[in-house]
């Protein structure tokens, strides 16, 4: 197929690099001149314009910083733009509210449109290895998964549009939660006088196990390799956390969710983000 890819960051970089393996002649286009150059290293064609960019294509790809960059790339230089029957996918995380509107204006004028946002990171994102969490009509799906196929290695359809970044800010709002929860209980389990080594090995296979203590330990050299065994750097950064958060704090208020450990988790990684946004967010117990 031909598919234009507007944003190739670290993430968008090995996404469009993963649609090009795939055989799909891909046309990208970003604002920064490294991030083209690091594109057509790839083997995508680059243009200085979205709206070159997607003239002439059967899908349209973004992976943007945030909503209001989707928004007004989707309502300038996609949408009226990019050919009659196009199927459009914009992976990027950001708010619910935002998501639904631009579909809505996308699917005025005529083309299926998908919120996408994915779980992994740039690794996952290099490798093609993301999940896709996919808000949009039956019709929009089944033409976007198999475009998100090539860059993923799972594609769930969570409801209507919009749905797919209620459930990346769910989830992430709940992994916040519980990567704090587990940093407390490693912190509590010390000072008693319990070794980490030996807590996990308990904890591990008891009631509290979970993704944040067995799959990604935030206590160096307990449990299986993760950033904390790399002084925390890699990984999930504190500050995209916080992103999230925020959104899932937003989509709270609007939806009138009660969510108390939400923001709370939020406030306590606003704090650490102040000096370590850059570290990952398996770090937060260090400010506990
Ligand atoms: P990034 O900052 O590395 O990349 C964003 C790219 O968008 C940049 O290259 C920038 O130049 C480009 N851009 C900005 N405005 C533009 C415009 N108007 N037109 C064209 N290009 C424009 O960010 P990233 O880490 O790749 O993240 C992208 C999205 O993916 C974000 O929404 C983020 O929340 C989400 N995400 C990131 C991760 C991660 O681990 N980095 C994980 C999951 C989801």
């Amino acid at each position: 197929m031909k598919i234009a890819f507007i944003g190739l960051g670290n993430m968008g970089g090995g996404m469009a690099a993963n649609l090009v393996k795939a055989g799909h002649e891909v046309r990208a286009f970003d604002l920064s001149e490294d991030a083209l150059k690091s594109a057509k290293d790839s083997g995508c064609d680059t243009f200085t314009a979205a709206k070159d960019a997607v003239g002439g294509v059967e899908a349209v790809v973004s992976m943007l910083p945030n909503g209001q960059i989707v928004k007004s790339v989707y309502e300038n230089d996609v949408i009226g733009h990019a050919p009659d029957g196009a199927v459009l996918l914009d992976c990027s995380t950001i708010d619910v509210a935002t998501a639904r509107e631009v579909i809505s204006a996308a699917e005025e004028a005529g083309y299926d449109m998908v919120d996408a946002p994915v779980s992994g990171g740039i690794a996952a994102a290099a490798g093609g290895t993301l999940t896709f969490m996919v808000g949009g009509t039956d019709k929009a799906f089944d033409r976007a998964k198999p475009i998100l196929e090539a860059m993923g290695k799972a594609v769930i359809h969570a409801g209507d549009a919009g749905n797919g970044q209620a459930a990346k800010i769910c989830n992430n709002m709940l992994l916040a939660i519980q990567m704090i929860g587990t940093c407390e209980a490693f912190g509590m389990a010390e000072k008693l006088g319990l070794d980490p080594q030996t807590f996990y090995d308990i904890s591990s296979v008891s009631s509290g196990q979970c993704w944040s203590m067995t799959s990604y330990c935030p206590v160096p050299g307990v449990g299986p390799k993760s950033p904390a065994d790399n002084e925390y750097k890699g990984g999930f950064a504190t500050a995209l956390m916080l992103k999230d958060l925020k959104l899932a704090m937003e989509a709270a208020q609007t939806a009138d969710a009660g969510t108390p450990l939400g923001q709370h988790a939020k406030e306590l990684y606003e704090k650490f983000a102040d000096e370590h946004g850059s570290l990952d967010f398996s770090a937060i117990g260090r400010s506990l």
